[in-house]
């Protein structure tokens, strides 16, 4: 298996995974993806989940994408990420029926109760490993406004090959998740708290990465949603969770994905893709509602950061999708000449195309199952409330957007929701649905009163810098 970028030339060449898991971003402003979808065997995988769990199920799908790890050491690398003491549960991704058609995969029992601890538990054994193996170190350097840092930072932790240097928005991320993140105290993760908005802190790591002699004099590289490692770790909970779902290999299911940057349910269309059988895959946003956008009408618009909005599913607060290239990649017929015309230049440009009006646009709900609806402040708290009530469960504020939208669009099979995050990250929307604390699981006893390092920066890119040079 080889990747390309998908604005690459026609004579670049593809590359072996272990070399774009390092690359992140593709050099000519592309993202990677794999030539092709390996198909999935079912039936084999249904006994592999039932013999030997996630973690086996984990490995044959990502053999099919990864070639350069030697079998035993990718296996192991697996069972390494995806242990029951880690995610609290030997199901790794328990799924629950909640009624009426609705059900739940539960992806936030990881370090950091999100969902995005399922790919970066793995990223973390990948990196280590491909290290050593190259004798290298890596620096890694991200802004967050709450959920992928602190995913990041708990998946590097304790792995010497690897520093952490991340950003966040001063005092605007949730009291938990600053506890979460501050709290570790490991010399090798570096807390910098950026005064502003996230986008501020996002600039600051642009600036840096912009310097090219200072990005490879210290091996800084990034582990944002847009590394295929993560994408591809993804699509192992899709299976897993149809295989919970379902008794036949044919039955089918629908999938509604709460969305930000699109790259959860990126790993769900290439889940479908593969063969998986999913009817619908349901894109849920929040008020920020770039991708029901262009679901629904076929233009795709990028919104200024004036124009994004602060919201109660914050994780979900983007005013541009860094993983929908990668579906607009397979819709356009893997075209790279017209993917680096359209993110290439009319994206930076006017900050907008439109596909209404073409045959790929009107066939994306019968060719790529897409389904798309958004959610506000108000329908959030009153599905917390409603699902709290008829079901017994309390669900996150992000959940709650994939429930909302979900209810909507319940068929014969059923509707896997997948929650991103568990409440506890998200009380004081809890609060104001239900009235009381959301429950609170041991492993997070306590972790506001626990000491914390963070560096304030107050003195720009040169500072930021600095910070970087002092601590090699
Ligand atoms: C990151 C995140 C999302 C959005 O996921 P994307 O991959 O960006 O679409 C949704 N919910 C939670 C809790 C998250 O942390």
């Amino acid at each position: 298996m080889r990747y390309l970028s998908t604005r690459g030339a026609a004579d670049t060449p593809r590359l072996p995974f272990c070399d774009v898991l390092l690359a992140g971003l593709a050099p000519d402003g592309g993202l990677y993806v794999p030539e092709s979808y390996p198909p999935l065997d079912l039936p084999r995988l249904r006994r592999v989940l039932a013999d030997e769990g996630y973690a086996a199920v984990a490995y044959e799908i990502l053999s099919s994408f990864i070639d350069d790890i030697p079998a035993e050491d990718l296996r192991r690398l697996c069972e390494k990420a995806y242990t029951a003491e880690v995610f609290g549960d030997a199901e790794i991704v328990p799924v629950s029926e909640l009624g009426d058609g609705l059900w739940l995969a539960h992806l936030s029992n990881g370090p950091t109760a999100a969902f995005k601890d399922l790919a970066m538990q793995l990223l973390g054994q990948l990196f280590e490993y491909e290290l050593e193996r190259r004798q290298q170190t890596l620096t890694i350097l991200g802004a967050t406004s709450g959920d992928t840092g602190s995913a990041a930072e708990y998946a590097m932790l304790g792995k010497p090959s690897v520093r952490v240097f991340m950003l966040s928005p001063q005092g605007r991320m949730s009291a938990f998740q600053q506890a979460q993140m501050f709290s570790i105290l490991d010399p090798q993760i570096v807390n910098i708290a950026v005064p502003g908005v996230f986008d501020d802190s996002q600039d600051l790591v642009k600036e840096v990465f912009a310097d090219a002699e200072f990005k490879a004099r210290h091996s800084i590289g990034a582990v944002n949603s847009i590394n295929v490692a993560r994408l591809l770790a993804q699509v192992v909970y899709y299976v897993v969770a149809w295989l919970r779902a379902t008794t036949d290999d044919d039955q089918r299911v629908s999938f509604c994905v709460p969305s930000g940057n699109f790259g959860n349910i990126c790993a769900g269309h290439i889940a479908r893709e593969m063969g998986l059988p999913i009817d619908r895959l349901v894109l849920a946003t929040n008020e920020n509602t770039v991708l029901h956008e262009f679901f629904s009408t076929g233009a795709y618009r990028v919104r200024a950061s004036s124009e994004t909005y602060e919201t109660s599913s914050p994780s979900m607060d983007i005013s541009k999708a860094s993983n929908f290239e990668r579906f607009a990649f397979d819709l356009l017929g893997r075209d790279q000449e017209l993917l680096r015309e359209l993110f290439g230049q009319r994206l930076p440009g006017s900050g907008e195309f439109d596909l209404s009006g073409t045959a790929e646009f009107a066939a994306i709900p019968e060719r790529y199952g897409f389904v798309s609806g958004a959610s506000s402040h108000s329908d959030r708290v009153r599905t917390i409330r409603e699902v709290s009530e008829a079901y017994g469960v309390v669900i996150d504020p992000h959940t709650a957007d994939g429930v909302a939208v979900a209810r909507g669009l319940v068929r014969d099979e059923p509707m896997i929701v997948l929650e991103t995050a568990l409440p506890v990250k998200f009380s004081s929307t809890i609060v104001e649905a239900i009235g009381v604390e959301p429950e609170r699981p041991d492993r997070f006893a306590g972790i506001e009163d626990l000491p914390r390092r963070v560096i304030v920066l107050s003195g720009g890119v040169e500072q930021l810098k600095a910070i970087i040079e002092s601590a090699s």
